[in-house]
Protein backbone atom coordinates (compact mmCIF):
# COMPACT_ATOMS: atom_id res chain seq x y z
CA UNK A 1 0.00 0.00 0.00
CA UNK A 2 1.43 3.59 -1.10
CA UNK A 3 2.02 5.65 1.97
CA UNK A 4 1.15 9.14 2.00
CA UNK A 5 4.09 11.16 3.28
CA UNK A 6 3.54 14.51 4.91
CA UNK A 7 4.82 17.71 2.69
CA UNK A 8 7.33 19.08 4.83
CA UNK A 9 8.80 23.05 4.41
CA UNK A 10 11.59 23.86 6.42
CA UNK A 11 13.21 27.42 7.01
CA UNK A 12 16.63 27.21 7.52
CA UNK A 13 17.05 31.25 8.74
CA UNK A 14 21.28 30.78 8.92
CA UNK A 15 22.58 33.26 10.97
CA UNK A 16 19.66 35.84 10.43
CA UNK A 17 16.80 37.14 12.94
CA UNK A 18 18.18 37.66 16.53
CA UNK A 19 15.56 36.25 18.73
CA UNK A 20 13.68 39.71 18.88
CA UNK A 21 13.21 39.96 15.45
CA UNK A 22 12.32 36.09 16.10
CA UNK A 23 9.34 36.99 17.65
CA UNK A 24 7.67 39.20 15.08
CA UNK A 25 8.61 36.57 12.53
CA UNK A 26 7.05 34.01 14.12
CA UNK A 27 3.97 35.93 15.11
CA UNK A 28 3.48 37.65 11.42
CA UNK A 29 4.08 33.90 9.61
CA UNK A 30 1.86 32.48 12.15
CA UNK A 31 -0.96 35.33 11.22
CA UNK A 32 -0.24 34.95 7.31
CA UNK A 33 -0.94 31.39 7.79
CA UNK A 34 -4.31 31.35 9.56
CA UNK A 35 -6.39 30.30 7.24
CA UNK A 36 -3.35 28.08 5.55
CA UNK A 37 -3.99 24.19 5.14
CA UNK A 38 -0.73 23.41 7.21
CA UNK A 39 -3.18 24.54 10.06
CA UNK A 40 -5.15 20.98 8.99
CA UNK A 41 -1.94 18.77 9.36
CA UNK A 42 -1.45 18.19 5.39
CA UNK A 43 1.89 20.42 5.50
CA UNK A 44 4.50 20.32 8.15
CA UNK A 45 6.59 23.52 8.73
CA UNK A 46 9.68 23.63 10.57
CA UNK A 47 11.44 26.79 11.37
CA UNK A 48 15.24 26.41 11.86
CA UNK A 49 16.48 29.24 13.90
CA UNK A 50 19.85 30.39 15.11
CA UNK A 51 20.55 28.48 18.73
CA UNK A 52 20.78 31.75 20.86
CA UNK A 53 16.65 31.87 19.30
CA UNK A 54 15.57 28.73 20.37
CA UNK A 55 13.87 28.90 23.53
CA UNK A 56 12.31 32.14 22.19
CA UNK A 57 10.62 30.58 19.54
CA UNK A 58 9.58 27.91 21.65
CA UNK A 59 8.30 29.58 24.12
CA UNK A 60 5.86 31.11 21.82
CA UNK A 61 5.13 28.39 19.52
CA UNK A 62 4.20 26.34 22.63
CA UNK A 63 2.32 29.36 24.35
CA UNK A 64 0.43 30.00 21.18
CA UNK A 65 -0.07 26.83 20.36
CA UNK A 66 1.39 27.40 16.83
CA UNK A 67 1.81 24.52 14.95
CA UNK A 68 5.28 25.48 13.46
CA UNK A 69 7.94 22.18 14.12
CA UNK A 70 11.47 23.61 15.71
CA UNK A 71 14.77 22.55 14.66
CA UNK A 72 18.40 23.34 14.99
CA UNK A 73 20.97 24.14 12.62
CA UNK A 74 23.52 22.15 13.83
CA UNK A 75 24.21 19.95 16.97
CA UNK A 76 27.83 18.48 18.75
CA UNK A 77 29.05 14.90 18.10
CA UNK A 78 28.63 14.57 21.32
CA UNK A 79 25.89 15.04 24.92
CA UNK A 80 28.26 16.57 27.06
CA UNK A 81 31.28 17.84 28.67
CA UNK A 82 34.52 19.75 27.87
CA UNK A 83 33.44 21.26 24.81
CA UNK A 84 33.35 24.81 24.51
CA UNK A 85 31.12 26.25 22.06
CA UNK A 86 29.45 22.87 20.92
CA UNK A 87 26.03 22.39 21.90
CA UNK A 88 24.05 18.89 22.75
CA UNK A 89 21.55 16.93 21.42
CA UNK A 90 20.28 16.62 24.64
CA UNK A 91 20.00 19.82 25.13
CA UNK A 92 18.15 20.87 21.78
CA UNK A 93 15.64 17.89 22.46
CA UNK A 94 15.24 19.35 26.21
CA UNK A 95 13.72 23.05 24.26
CA UNK A 96 11.36 20.80 22.31
CA UNK A 97 13.83 20.88 18.97
CA UNK A 98 12.16 17.94 17.03
CA UNK A 99 14.42 18.31 14.09
CA UNK A 100 18.38 19.36 13.55
CA UNK A 101 20.29 20.12 10.19
CA UNK A 102 23.11 17.90 9.83
CA UNK A 103 24.90 18.02 6.91
CA UNK A 104 24.88 21.57 5.51
CA UNK A 105 26.86 22.65 2.77
CA UNK A 106 27.71 25.51 4.74
CA UNK A 107 28.94 23.25 7.93
CA UNK A 108 31.07 21.36 4.96
CA UNK A 109 32.39 24.32 3.45
CA UNK A 110 33.44 26.36 6.44
CA UNK A 111 33.84 24.36 9.52
CA UNK A 112 35.69 21.47 7.27
CA UNK A 113 32.65 18.90 8.20
CA UNK A 114 33.60 15.64 6.88
CA UNK A 115 31.39 12.76 6.19
CA UNK A 116 32.36 10.62 9.13
CA UNK A 117 31.71 13.78 11.34
CA UNK A 118 27.85 13.84 9.84
CA UNK A 119 27.56 10.87 10.76
CA UNK A 120 29.08 10.98 14.46
CA UNK A 121 25.59 13.78 14.53
CA UNK A 122 23.08 11.90 12.80
CA UNK A 123 23.65 9.02 15.44
CA UNK A 124 23.96 12.00 17.96
CA UNK A 125 20.36 13.11 16.80
CA UNK A 126 18.70 9.61 16.75
CA UNK A 127 20.33 9.44 20.50
CA UNK A 128 19.01 12.18 21.46
CA UNK A 129 15.56 12.02 19.83
CA UNK A 130 16.19 14.12 17.13
CA UNK A 131 14.93 13.87 13.66
CA UNK A 132 18.18 14.69 11.87
CA UNK A 133 17.23 16.31 8.34
CA UNK A 134 20.65 15.19 6.53
CA UNK A 135 22.01 17.26 3.78
CA UNK A 136 23.72 16.30 0.45
CA UNK A 137 24.09 17.62 -2.42
CA UNK A 138 26.99 18.58 -4.98
CA UNK A 139 29.07 21.50 -5.55
CA UNK A 140 29.18 22.75 -9.40
CA UNK A 141 32.60 21.56 -10.20
CA UNK A 142 31.30 17.49 -9.28
CA UNK A 143 28.60 18.05 -10.98
CA UNK A 144 30.95 18.93 -13.97
CA UNK A 145 33.15 15.64 -13.23
CA UNK A 146 30.62 12.82 -11.82
CA UNK A 147 27.14 14.23 -13.08
CA UNK A 148 24.08 14.89 -10.28
CA UNK A 149 23.91 12.01 -8.00
CA UNK A 150 27.40 10.75 -7.54
CA UNK A 151 28.07 12.70 -4.30
CA UNK A 152 24.92 13.19 -2.70
CA UNK A 153 24.17 9.17 -2.92
CA UNK A 154 28.13 8.85 -1.49
CA UNK A 155 27.54 11.46 0.89
CA UNK A 156 24.08 9.97 1.81
CA UNK A 157 25.54 6.20 2.20
CA UNK A 158 27.77 7.84 4.55
CA UNK A 159 25.83 9.34 7.29
CA UNK A 160 22.83 6.33 7.23
CA UNK A 161 25.93 3.90 8.54
CA UNK A 162 24.64 2.31 11.33
CA UNK A 163 21.05 4.03 11.38
CA UNK A 164 18.68 1.68 12.38
CA UNK A 165 15.65 0.87 9.91
CA UNK A 166 13.04 2.14 11.73
CA UNK A 167 14.92 5.72 12.74
CA UNK A 168 12.85 8.94 11.38
CA UNK A 169 14.91 10.89 9.60
CA UNK A 170 14.20 13.56 6.82
CA UNK A 171 16.88 14.05 3.66
CA UNK A 172 17.37 17.07 2.07
CA UNK A 173 18.92 17.20 -1.45
CA UNK A 174 20.59 20.49 -1.90
CA UNK A 175 23.10 21.25 -4.73
CA UNK A 176 25.43 23.62 -3.53
CA UNK A 177 25.50 25.38 -7.21
CA UNK A 178 21.72 26.31 -6.61
CA UNK A 179 21.66 27.44 -3.20
CA UNK A 180 21.72 31.49 -2.65
CA UNK A 181 22.56 31.52 -6.22
CA UNK A 182 18.87 32.66 -7.38
CA UNK A 183 19.48 29.55 -9.55
CA UNK A 184 17.10 26.07 -9.12
CA UNK A 185 17.81 22.87 -10.68
CA UNK A 186 14.99 21.84 -13.09
CA UNK A 187 12.50 20.01 -11.36
CA UNK A 188 13.04 17.04 -13.44
CA UNK A 189 17.16 17.04 -12.15
CA UNK A 190 15.41 17.23 -8.73
CA UNK A 191 13.04 14.53 -8.71
CA UNK A 192 16.39 12.40 -10.73
CA UNK A 193 18.30 12.73 -7.53
CA UNK A 194 15.75 12.49 -4.96
CA UNK A 195 14.24 9.36 -6.47
CA UNK A 196 18.12 8.35 -6.60
CA UNK A 197 18.59 9.23 -2.68
CA UNK A 198 15.34 7.21 -2.04
CA UNK A 199 17.30 4.10 -3.58
CA UNK A 200 20.02 4.33 -1.33
CA UNK A 201 17.75 4.79 1.68
CA UNK A 202 15.86 1.28 -0.04
CA UNK A 203 19.12 -0.04 0.03
CA UNK A 204 20.41 0.87 3.99
CA UNK A 205 17.32 1.09 5.98
CA UNK A 206 14.72 -0.87 3.96
CA UNK A 207 11.81 -0.53 1.53
CA UNK A 208 9.51 1.03 4.64
CA UNK A 209 11.85 3.31 5.01
CA UNK A 210 12.39 4.53 1.54
CA UNK A 211 8.65 4.57 1.51
CA UNK A 212 8.31 6.56 4.77
CA UNK A 213 11.00 8.99 4.43
CA UNK A 214 10.96 12.46 3.15
CA UNK A 215 13.03 13.90 0.80
CA UNK A 216 13.38 17.85 0.44
CA UNK A 217 14.55 19.65 -2.60
CA UNK A 218 16.96 22.81 -1.46
CA UNK A 219 18.38 25.33 -3.12
CA UNK A 220 16.49 28.57 -4.15
CA UNK A 221 13.34 27.40 -3.76
CA UNK A 222 10.89 30.55 -3.89
CA UNK A 223 6.88 31.15 -4.02
CA UNK A 224 7.11 31.14 -7.88
CA UNK A 225 8.90 27.77 -8.05
CA UNK A 226 7.60 25.43 -5.42
CA UNK A 227 4.87 23.75 -7.04
CA UNK A 228 6.94 22.79 -9.54
CA UNK A 229 8.65 20.99 -7.77
CA UNK A 230 5.91 19.36 -5.25
CA UNK A 231 4.81 17.84 -8.33
CA UNK A 232 7.57 16.05 -8.67
CA UNK A 233 7.08 12.25 -7.09
CA UNK A 234 10.06 12.29 -4.64
CA UNK A 235 10.58 15.28 -3.54
CA UNK A 236 8.40 15.63 -0.48
CA UNK A 237 9.34 19.15 0.31
CA UNK A 238 12.06 22.06 0.40
CA UNK A 239 14.57 23.55 2.57
CA UNK A 240 14.42 27.41 1.96
CA UNK A 241 17.05 29.59 3.08
CA UNK A 242 16.65 32.88 2.03
CA UNK A 243 12.78 32.95 0.88
CA UNK A 244 12.20 31.54 4.52
CA UNK A 245 13.03 35.22 5.81
CA UNK A 246 10.39 36.89 4.22
CA UNK A 247 7.24 36.65 6.27
CA UNK A 248 5.07 36.59 2.70
CA UNK A 249 6.93 34.82 0.54
CA UNK A 250 7.30 31.90 3.16
CA UNK A 251 3.79 32.18 3.61
CA UNK A 252 3.30 31.51 0.01
CA UNK A 253 5.54 28.76 -0.14
CA UNK A 254 3.78 26.81 2.75
CA UNK A 255 0.57 27.48 0.72
CA UNK A 256 1.86 25.92 -2.11
CA UNK A 257 -1.35 24.54 -2.87
CA UNK A 258 -2.77 27.41 -4.12
CA UNK A 259 0.18 27.90 -6.95
CA UNK A 260 -0.24 24.42 -8.62
CA UNK A 261 -1.15 25.09 -12.25
CA UNK A 262 0.06 28.27 -12.12
C1 LIG B 1 19.77 26.55 2.20
O1 LIG B 1 20.62 27.26 2.71
O2 LIG B 1 19.53 25.44 2.69
C2 LIG B 1 19.07 27.03 1.02
C3 LIG B 1 18.39 26.17 0.32
O3 LIG B 1 19.20 28.37 0.72
P1 LIG B 1 18.41 29.18 -0.45
O4 LIG B 1 16.95 28.78 -0.35
O5 LIG B 1 18.63 30.60 -0.08
O6 LIG B 1 19.00 28.76 -1.72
Amino acid sequence: MAVTRVPFIAGNWKMNLDHLQAVAFVQKLHWALKDAKHLDGSVEVGLFPPFTDLRTVQTLIDADKIPFALGAQDLSTKDAGAYTGEVSGAFLAKLNCAYVLIGHSERREYHAETDQVISEKVQAALRNGLVPVICVGETSEDLEKFGASAVPVGQLEIALEGVPADADIVVAYEPVWAIGSGQAATPEQAQEVCAKLREVIADKLGQDAAQRTRVLYGGSVKSSNIASFMREPDVDGALVGGASLVVDEFAAIIRFQKHVGV
